[in-house]
């Protein structure tokens, strides 16, 4: 049988359900919670252990979920119509041939008590395009049965305990496996290596976990380098809508091979290798048109598949399907392979943005993209190359690396007004804002020359994603705009080949190398501007 899909949820995110929203916001240690709870064995007692079920369609195996948990008392009969209506609303499928069918908000009030009934579909049933095998149908009016979901969670995380409560073959195994003691510590007899584990928004732990393995169609990295960008520090503070946690986070990856699992080819252990960090399907229409930075079912590492902030990582088979993982060229380390990804994202820009020789640039943003895209730049052509940004100091640390013929503070003079002085009142001919603020796009196509050409490189805060857009200047100059979104595969290819060949450097960007107990620190950095790159290594 197939493995089915990991976890993609925990849960339901949707539309706010009491069920699934205490699992998130209940991360405590173990400890804490058990002394809390009442014993599991209350909660999922034997009688509602149901092996070996046959279900027609989901709406089948949602009516015997409720009328299970009728049957043991522990809900009336309206609650089984809530389960059916709750799913018309958000699929409870989790992944991992689990779904968790628990009733509306509203149903509560036909819950007798809490419990939590177990039943297994062997044959399967189709749960939206999913299959699944198992439900673990919920009732429960408020927390007591958040231990028994942190058990599955933990359960799901580990592909074979995940079979094991597919397959169970009996009643006790079933509350063995769901057992909060069972699952903590998840990690017991078995190798643990140290991993950042995001759980929640500011609840990110260096933590021990179990040495992953590698299955068929995947690769196993020791990784060496994994470094880090504002995206992390968003994901720190906000988490990410498609990062399903408890998720071990780091994207911009650079390891060695030291496992191949069955049907890979054309590695070998001890190959030297990068990763994509966005990863498209491969089939979908934007990819099949070459388009694949766009793909409309993209993935990523460190938000559906565990990432690099780990000493030992899994190379997911939807990289290797879409020939995302890149041998290091001689002579490139691996720390400078590790800022591969993050200059494809501006190979992919500035492909986009087509400088031309001789061209006036101006960036926006002195982090270390703002620098990688002015190196870029140089090596596309540019003429003279202009930064912008309002922090002095990192303004002349990154100048001193990258050499700008002009910096210019934003927040101490008109910067508009700034690039038309020195461009003779013509303006810039491309310019490329590598920054969330949204006074940067408004700039960038006030100083635009005439035909001039503009990247809004960076995304704008989601909750203020609007700009103020004079029109008539994009119309009577002839002025051209264009998003630009991560990078393909192939961008991450080219950048390799950029920093062996010299084209563009990123050893010096790379200003400070931080082990992973210290992590943490290396988000602070990063937010505080205080490093141009900041790498972790595991
Ligand atoms: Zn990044
Ligand atoms: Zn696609």
């Amino acid at each position: 049988m197939l493995r089915p899909p990991r976890p993609t949820r925990w849960w339901c995110r949707s539309s706010s359900s009491w069920v699934t929203r205490h699992l998130r916001r209940s991360r405590t240690p173990s400890s804490t919670v058990k002394t809390l709870s009442p014993d599991p064995r209350a909660i999922l007692e034997p009688s509602a252990v149901r092996l070996g079920l046959v279900a027609g369609d989901k709406a089948d195996a949602l009516r015997q979920c409720g009328a299970v948990l009728v049957d043991i008392g522990a809900a009336s009969s309206a609650y089984s119509d809530a389960l059916l209506e709750r799913e018309k609303s958000v699929s409870t499928y989790i992944g991992e041939g689990v779904a968790i069918p628990h009733g509306t908000n509203e149903s509560r009030e036909h819950i007798e008590r809490a419990a939590i009934a177990y039943l297994q579909f062997p044959d399967g049933v189709d749960w939206d395009g999913n299959e699944v095998q198992v439900c673990i149908a919920i009732a429960s009016r408020s927390e007591e049965h958040i231990d028994i979901l942190q058990s599955l969670a933990a359960v799901l995380m580990v592909p074979e305990s995940a079979a094991a409560l597919r397959d169970a073959s009996s009643i006790d195994d079933v509350i063995a496996l769901l057992s909060p003691q069972a699952s903590s510590p998840p990690t017991e007899g078995k190798p643990v290596v140290k991993a950042l584990m995001f759980y929640a928004p500011e609840d990110l732990r260096v933590e021990d976990v179990p040495e992953p393995e590698v299955g068929p169609g995947e690769i196993k990295l020791r990784v060496r380098n994994c470094s880090t960008c504002g995206t992390d520090v968003k994901i720190f503070y906000n988490g990410h809508q498609n990062l399903s946690p408890p998720r071990i986070i780091g994207h911009e990856i650079a390891g060695e091979i030291v496992a191949i699992g069955d049907g890979v080819e054309g590695w070998e252990i001890g190959a030297r290798v990068q990763v994509i960090a966005a990863v498209p399907c491969g089939d979908c229409y934007e990819c099949n048109r070459g388009w694949m930075e766009v793909c409309q079912n993209q993935t990523s590492m460190g938000y559906q598949y565990n990432g690099g902030f780990a000493e030992y990582m899994i190379v997911p088979r939807e990289v290797l399907k879409v020939d995302g993982l890149n041998r290091i060229p001689e002579g490139v380390g691996f720390d400078e392979a590790s800022a591969a990804e993050p200059l494809a994202c501006a190979i992919n820009a500035q492909s986009i943005l087509g400088i031309e020789n001789g061209d006036t640039v101006v960036v926006f943003g002195a982090g270390p993209i703002g620098a990688m895209h002015i190196r870029l730049a140089r090596a596309n052509g540019a003429g003279r190359i202009f930064l912008i940004d309002v922090n002095d100091e990192r303004l002349k640390m990154t100048a001193d690396a990258v050499h700008p013929d002009e910096v210019i503070n934003g927040a101490k003079v008109d910067v508009v007004e700034r690039v038309k002085e020195l461009t003779g009142g013509r303006g810039a001919d491309a310019i490329i804002t590598a920054t969330a603020a949204n006074i940067a796009q408004e700039q960038a196509i006030s100083m635009a020359a005439r035909n001039g050409k503009i990247s809004f490189f960076g995304g704008l805060p989601k909750a203020n994603p609007t700009i103020t857009c004079d029109s008539n200047l994009v119309h009577y100059r002839q002025l051209r705009i264009f998003g630009a979104n991560g990078s393909a595969p192939h961008h991450n290819k080219a950048a390799l080949e950029m920093i062996a060949s010299g084209k563009v450097p990123v050893k010096d960007l790379i200003t400070e190398h931080i082990a992973l107990e210290n992590v943490l620190d290396a988000f602070d950095i990063v937010k505080r501007g205080a490093a141009i790159k900041v790498t972790v290594e595991p």
